[in-house]
């Protein structure tokens, strides 16, 4: 491919790190051009978790057949607590629920490695570039307008290797908080889904919550917060412009799952450039379902608030098979109740290229 234009990128987050790579792996010229001076700036080396319930198979499997190779801090979580308004659920699962990951710039980060991953297939990295709108074929900048926003706290601990999470209106209007640690270090956070200006309140709750049901002391404590966005769309091509990730609104509208659907769209949007291909048929096919149905979800979820909430921990309760039910949660079709011609879910309406 030497001598033909570079593909371009707009942004060196999950989803632009995976469709360079898939693009470099097959041949092609990339350049990944990135506003801040190094990958994962807007983390803080905190835990999220990368969900492994939506699909029967494995998602690390997954990103090997990309492939992408897992090499970054990754550690199987097979059940923790939920603890609701009223009732608490011990969860346990034969397969991982989840996987622990680093996010930000640091060592073991998913960043850091995807980074090294791209690089060493050929791909450039333009640092400290921010991309104007209209200038990309791969637009990959992340969430655009707040519509969850997370305040948080990330220090040492001597608690053992804990997931737990919380699911009350009190403590997290609409949202829920949670508690990550491993190998003594932990995050800590609430995400809420509403009252935004109040966040440094609902943390203060989440500790205090959090303090009632572990012995939890914040050794070095570094507070951050961040924010999110999701929306359905009909297309995710502007103008010829393939957007992927959260800029493209790509989501868990219920719990925030963001970094699934980033890997997964950017490898999607590098595939129809290299088959082309219709990136939108191919998007489609794989995540609408699922976008739609965390859509429903969140709905219902804020509309019946605790009593939801409460719902959900006695049926997790009551299973067997947690990832199984969960990912039925996810996976029911609601033809009809959300067809894309009359979605009640918040629709992009930007103009082309806007959110850059
Ligand atoms: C506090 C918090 C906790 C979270 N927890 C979880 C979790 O537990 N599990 C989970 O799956 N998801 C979680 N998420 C969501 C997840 O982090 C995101 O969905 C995911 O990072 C999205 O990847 P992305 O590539 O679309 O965007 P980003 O990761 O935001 O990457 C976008 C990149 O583009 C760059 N950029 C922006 N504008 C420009 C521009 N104009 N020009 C050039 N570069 C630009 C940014 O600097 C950034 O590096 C969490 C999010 C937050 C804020």
């Amino acid at each position: 491919m030497k001598g033909s234009e570079p593909i371009t990128i707009a942004g060196a987050g999950p989803s632009g790190l995976a469709a360079a790579i898939t693009l470099a792996r097959s041949g092609r010229r990339v350049v990944v051009y990135e506003k801040n001076a190094d990958v994962g700036m807007r983390f803080h080396n905190d835990f999220q978790g990368l969900e492994n319930w939506t699909t029967e198979g494995d998602v690390l499997d997954f990103f090997r057949m990309m492939p992408i190779e897992v090499d970054f801090f990754c550690r199987p979580v097979y059940g923790g607590l939920l603890q609701g308004p009223t009732d608490r659920a011990q969860v346990r699962s034969d397969e991982p629920l989840f996987y622990l990951v680093k996010r930000g710039s640091g060592e073991g980060t998913l960043d850091r490695s995807l980074k090294r991953q791209a690089i060493d297939c050929g791909v450039r990295i333009v640092f400290n570039s921010p991309v104007s709108a209209g200038q990309s074929d791969v637009i990959a900048t992340g969430p655009r307008k707040p519509r969850m926003f997370a305040a948080g706290v990330v220090f040492d601990t001597a608690i053992a290797d804990t997931a737990a999470i919380i699911l009350d209106n009190d403590i997290a209007p609409k949202g829920y908080a949670y508690l990550l640690a491993a190998e003594g270090r932990a995050t800590l956070a609430t995400v809420l889904y509403s009252h935004f200006d109040r966040c440094e309140h609902y943390l203060e709750k989440a500790v205090a919550a959090f303090r009632n049901i572990l012995p939890l002391e914040l050794g070095n404590p570094t507070k951050f917060s961040g924010f999110g966005s999701f929306f359905l769309r009909k297309t995710a091509v502007e103008k010829g412009q393939r957007f992927v990730g959260e800029a493209a609104g790509f989501q868990d509208f219920l719990f925030g799952f963001g970094i699934r659907y980033a890997i997964t769209s950017g490898h999607l949007a590098a595939k129809s450039i290299i088959e082309n291909v219709d990136y939108d048929r191919l998007w489609k096919l794989r995540l609408n379902k699922q976008l739609k149905a965390s859509a429903l979800n969140r709905r219902l979820y804020e509309m019946f608030g605790n009593v939801a909430y409460t719902h959900l921990i006695k049926k997790t309760n009551a299973s067997s098979d947690p990832r199984g039910l969960w990912r039925r949660f996810y996976i029911a079709s609601f033809r009809g109740l959300l067809s894309t011609s009359g979605e009640k879910a918040p629709v992009c309406n930007a103009s082309p290229g806007s959110g850059l």
